[in-house]
C-alpha cells in the first residue's frame, strides 16, 4: 500500500495533477524547490534544533542560542530568503516558552503500517507517515503544534490534527484531560486550534487505506486551477494553468482598475505575484498609484554588496576597530550599509564624518548597488 501523509492527502484533494507531479514523477527531483518550501524547511530545521537544545538544557527559552542557530546562512539558500526566515525565527523564539521541556518532543517523525504498528520511515509497509513539529504533555493535556510559515491563513487542517493525534497515541499512549491541535502562523502572530477526541481519530487508518486504494486505481490526474497554482511546483508543466494565465492576461486600463486590484492584493493575505506585476507595469508608465495616504510605486534602495564579509570584518577590526566591538560588527552575516552606519554612530561618528568613513570602507570592501523595488508604502509629503 502507498504511504500517505496529511500534506499528501491535502495536495491530492486540492489538485490531483500537482499530487501526481510531486509523488509519482521522477522529474520532481530535478526541479528547483520553490522559496515557499525552502523557507519552511529552514524554519522547521532551526525550530527543531532550538527545541532540542531547550529540552536537553531544561530551559524554557534561550534567546542567545536562538541567535547562534540562526546566525549562519546555510549553503545554497538565497540571501533574501535567509534574512526573511532568520527574522521570523528570532521573533518566534523571542515569544516562545517551552513550558515543560522535560515533557516535550520536537520533530517526531513517525511511520505506521495499515495495522497501526510502527515501522521504519522508509519501510515498504508504511501506510501513514507524519512529522509532528512539537508534542507537549502539560497539566494532563496533550498539545500538538504545527508551525505554519506560509503567508496565507487557511482553515485549520482537521485531518492533520487527527492524524498526528493518532500517531502520538500509537507511539506513547496515555490518557489526557484534553487533546489540543494547534496551528501556529509565524508571520501573523496568530494561532488556531482544535480539540480532538479519541473518537475523532478512530477512523484514521480506514480513511488512509481508502485514499491509497483510490490512488492505486487512478489512471488520470485532473487539474484544478486555484490560488494554489501561484506556488505550485508543477505549474511549468501544467497546461490548465498556462491556459488560465493566458486567458487572464489583463492589462490595467485606468486608476480605478488599478486601485481595485491593489486593494484586493494588499487587503487579503494572498500576495499574488501576477497582480503585483500588473501594478508595476501600470505604475511604470503612469507613476505611483495612490489611494488614501498609501501608494504603490517605485522606491529606490541602496544595498551594499560586500566583496567578502570575512575580509570586511578583519578589515574593520585591523584598520578601524580601535573603538569597535567585534560582536557588534558581526551581528548577522549580512552586514548592511545602515547596519554599519549604526555601529559607527556608536563610536561617535556622525554627519559628513560618518558618510566619508562609510563610503571609504565601502569603496575598499564592497560596492553600492542601487535597485528599484515596487512596494506599497506611505505617501511621502
Ligand atoms: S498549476 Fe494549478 S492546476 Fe496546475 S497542477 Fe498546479 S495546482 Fe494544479
Amino acid at each position: 500500500m502507498r504511504a500517505l501523509s496529511p500534506s499528501g492527502v491535502n495536495l491530492l484533494q486540492t489538485c490531483e495533477f500537482a499530487y501526481d507531479y510531486r509523488y509519482n514523477q521522477e522529474s520532481t527531483s530535478k526541479q528547483m524547490t520553490p522559496d515557499y518550501y525552502a523557507g519552511g524547511r529552514l524554519f522547521h530545521r532551526w525550530a527543531d534544533t532550538y527545541g532540542k537544545h531547550l529540552i536537553t538544557t531544561d530551559r524554557p527559552f534561550d534567546q542567545e542560542q536562538a541567535e547562534i542557530i540562526a546566525g549562519t546562512m546555510p549553503e545554497g539558500v538565497p540571501l533574501d530568503l535567509y534574512e526573511d526566515i532568520q527574522q521570523r525565527f528570532l521573533w518566534w523564539a523571542k515569544d516562545t516558552t517551552f513550558r515543560n521541556p522535560a515533557q516535550t518532543r520536537t520533530e517526531m517523525k513517525l511511520a505506521f503500517d495499515a495495522n497501526g504498528n510502527e515501522v521504519e520511515w522508509d519501510s515498504p509497509a508504511a501506510a501513514i507517515r507524519m512529522i509532528i513539529d512539537k508534542v507537549e504533555f502539560i497539566d494532563g493535556e496533550l498539545l500538538i503544534t504545527d508551525y505554519k510559515t506560509g503567508r496565507q491563513i487557511k482553515p485549520i487542517n482537521e485531518l492533520a490534527g487527527k492524524t498526528y493525534t493518532y500517531g502520538v497515541y500509537l507511539k506513547v499512549g496515555g490518557k489526557f484531560t484534553k487533546i489540543r491541535y494547534i496551528e501556529e502562523y509565524l508571520r501573523h502572530n496568530y494561532t488556531q486550534e482544535l480539540e480532538i477526541t479519541e473518537e475523532d481519530f478512530k477512523a484514521i487508518p480506514k480513511f488512509y487505506a481508502g485514499i491509497a486504494k483510490k490512488i492505486e486505481a487512478k489512471t488520470e490526474w485532473g487539474t484544478r486551477v486555484s490560488g494554489k497554482c501561484v506556488d505550485c511546483e508543477a505549474a511549468h508543466v501544467c497546461a490548465a494553468y498556462k491556459a488560465e494565465v493566458e486567458a487572464n492576461d489583463l492589462a490595467i486600463n485606468n486608476d480605478d482598475e488599478a486601485v481595485a486590484l491593489a486593494q484586493k492584493i494588499f487587503t487579503s493575505l494572498d500576495r499574488l505575484g501576477k497582480g503585483k506585476e500588473m501594478l508595476k507595469a501600470y505604475s511604470d508608465v503612469h507613476g505611483a498609484i495612490r489611494f488614501g495616504d498609501q501608494e504603490f510605486g517605485p522606491v529606490q534602495k541602496n544595498k551594499v554588496i560586500w566583496t567578502d564579509l570575512g575580509d570586511l570584518l578583519i578589515y574593520l577590526t585591523d584598520n578601524n576597530g580601535e573603538a569597535l566591538d567585534l560582536n557588534q560588527i558581526s551581528k548577522g552575516l549580512s552586514l548592511t550599509g545602515p547596519g554599519l552606519a549604526k555601529i559607527f554612530m556608536k563610536t561617535g561618528l556622525k554627519g559628513d564624518d560618518l558618510e566619508t568613513k562609510m563610503m571609504g570602507i565601502i569603496g575598499v570592501q564592497g560596492t553600492v548597488k542601487t535597485s528599484t523595488s515596487f512596494t506599497f508604502h506611505k505617501v511621502k509629503t
